[in-house]
């Protein structure tokens, strides 16, 4: 079965296949961990992890990288060139003063000045809604989700790369820019040419920039900045990256290619971010080629408008779980499918109506699975992707990821079924790897419930997590995961603790 995906590289579906047989390399930009990521953010992240669950059960290996944001993302970035304020050391300054409005617990940050401090509250939160909702990778932290702020060497290696081609000059300022006309398909995935982007900019255009770089799309590479909280010693003086730089590092080094298979981000990140991206990764390894798929999420929007940080217009995950938006607690797994159940490509609208047919659906696909659970007694049959049912619903999805097409297989099929249940439960699960919203964690949740098994003490292990993370012992944390993980379990966090559910597939 092809599958098909739309490449914004070149604005149409493709068909594709990864560079290695078998294995998929992915690389997903994370979160800026100054605030609460949204479910906007969440929307384009559970799409990256939709296109990985798909792929595995497409019988890949995905190997999946993720950045965490913690440093050099300016509050100008739109503009290409890294203006403004690090947002960072802006949130910093904002959480002192916001300190009184409960949005983060009083004494949660112990100090509120100290940007990695900051930054350590905010991955931690994002990795615990993340859980929540599902995402593999953030099972994986942090083998596989890295911090830019813990690969400033390798950046500046790039950059030093970048200056020997001649992609790079230090400017009359000292600050490291890329040289945009040094690289002619500088605007290719965006639909951008350097006359546009130098008339574009004209009104803008500083004094400043004017003097110190020779374009004014050249973007920044490094920042000397002595005042700066966050800063390094680099042979361009003390300073810090600039945004786009680590995602073209942290690609290369975690997923150990200059040329990946597949890159996601939201729609925004096309320009300028993505744009970079490419021109860095290129220059720097003088590969044609840096993600051969470019992927992009479009806008969760609230009333029409992009649901943004900046904005102010938007829902965190422990808003809607807590029932702050609606006024009743939502269920994990109801978010997941509501954020899923659109298409990528296409705006969705944040509706209460929708989270409302959202917990229906799931409920159907709970209660189906329970029924399959008490007449086989949990034993599956076993098929392959050929049979009929899976087969269709994986053909919807090899389409570019139709999900509206796959869910109309499903539904359809759970109403009227009449396979024999040990195959129609394989054909069940085999979904729900995809899906993962059946059965719901609360139910899930039981099997864990402090009984030995294999060997293990699956409750022990949980609280073992608890306290290593409580000490900030990540290392043990992990190995304590691996265990569990190795055993069958899939490990989260809840409200109570670490829980371990036993994988059904
Ligand atoms: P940020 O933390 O702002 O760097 O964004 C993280 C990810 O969320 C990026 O891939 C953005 O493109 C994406 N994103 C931001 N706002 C939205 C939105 N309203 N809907 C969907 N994705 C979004
Ligand atoms: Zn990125």
């Amino acid at each position: 079965m092809a599958i098909q995906f739309y490449n914004t590289l070149n604005n149409r579906l493709e068909e594709f296949q990864p560079l290695e047989p078998g294995t998929v390399r992915m690389y997903s930009c994370g979160p800026t961990v100054y605030d609460f990521a949204h479910i906007g953010n969440f929307r384009s992240f559970l799409f990256a992890d939709l296109i990985r669950r798909f792929l595995e059960v497409m019988g890949n290996e995905v190997i999946h990288v993720m950045n965490i944001t913690d440093v050099g993302h300016m509050t100008d970035d739109h503009l290409a060139d890294g203006g403004g304020e690090d947002k960072m050391e802006a949130a910093a300054k904002r959480l002192k003063e916001d300190k009184k409005s409960g949005k983060v617990p009083e004494g949660a940050i112990e100090n509120p000045d100290d940007p990695y401090q900051v930054a350590e509250y905010f991955t931690q939160a994002f990795l615990e809604d993340a859980r929540k909702l599902g995402m593999k990778i953030a099972f994986e932290y942090p083998e596989r989700i890295p911090h830019a702020t813990k690969h400033i060497p390798e950046m500046q290696q790039m950059i030093e790369q970048l200056i020997a081609k001649d992609h790079a000059y230090v400017g009359p300022d000292g600050a490291v820019y890329y040289s945009v006309e040094s690289f002619p398909e500088y605007g290719s995935l965006s639909g951008n040419t350097l006359d546009q982007l130098r008339e574009g900019s004209g009104g803008r255009v500083q004094e400043a920039d004017q003097v110190n770089k020779r374009h004014p799309a050249d973007f920044l590479l490094w920042k000397p900045d002595q005042s700066h909280v966050m800063k390094w010693d680099s042979p361009w003086g003390k300073g810090y990256p600039g945004w786009h730089i680590e995602c073209s590092v942290m690609a290369r080094l975690l997923l150990g290619r200059d040329t990946i298979d597949i890159h996601t981000g939201g729609e925004d990140l096309i320009f300028p971010h993505h744009e970079c991206e490419i021109a860095q990764s290129r220059g720097a390894s003088g590969e044609g080629s840096f993600a051969r798929f470019w992927m992009h999420a479009r806008f969760l929007m609230v009333e029409g408008e992009k649901m943004s940080k900046s904005k102010g217009n938007f829902y965190t995950v422990r808003d809607v779980l807590s029932g702050k938006v609606t006024g009743r607690d939502v269920h994990p797994a109801v978010l997941r499918y509501e954020l899923l159940k659109s298409h990528y490509r296409s705006n969705m609208n944040f509706t209460e109506k929708g989270l409302k047919d959202s917990a229906g659906a799931v409920r159907k696909l709970n209660e189906f699975n329970q029924q399959l659970q008490a007449k086989t007694g949990g034993k599956v049959a076993e098929i392959d992707n050929s049979h009929p049912v899976l087969a269709e619903f994986l053909a919807a999805l090899s389409d570019d990821l139709n999900i509206a097409g796959a869910l109309g297989v499903l539904f359809p099929w759970m109403h009227n079924n009449n396979d024999a249940p040990e195959e129609a439960l394989a054909v069940l699960q085999t979904i729900n790897r995809i899906l993962d919203v059946a059965p719901m964690e609360h139910e899930q949740a039981e099997e864990s419930g402090g009984a030995a098994e294999g060997g293990l003490d699956i409750e022990a292990l949980c609280r073992g997590i608890d306290e290593a993370r409580a000490s900030k012992d990540w290392g043990k944390a992990d190995e304590l995961r691996n265990q569990l993980q190795e055993a069958g379990y899939e490990v989260r966090n809840s409200p109570e603790g670490t829980v371990a559910t036993k994988q059904l597939a």
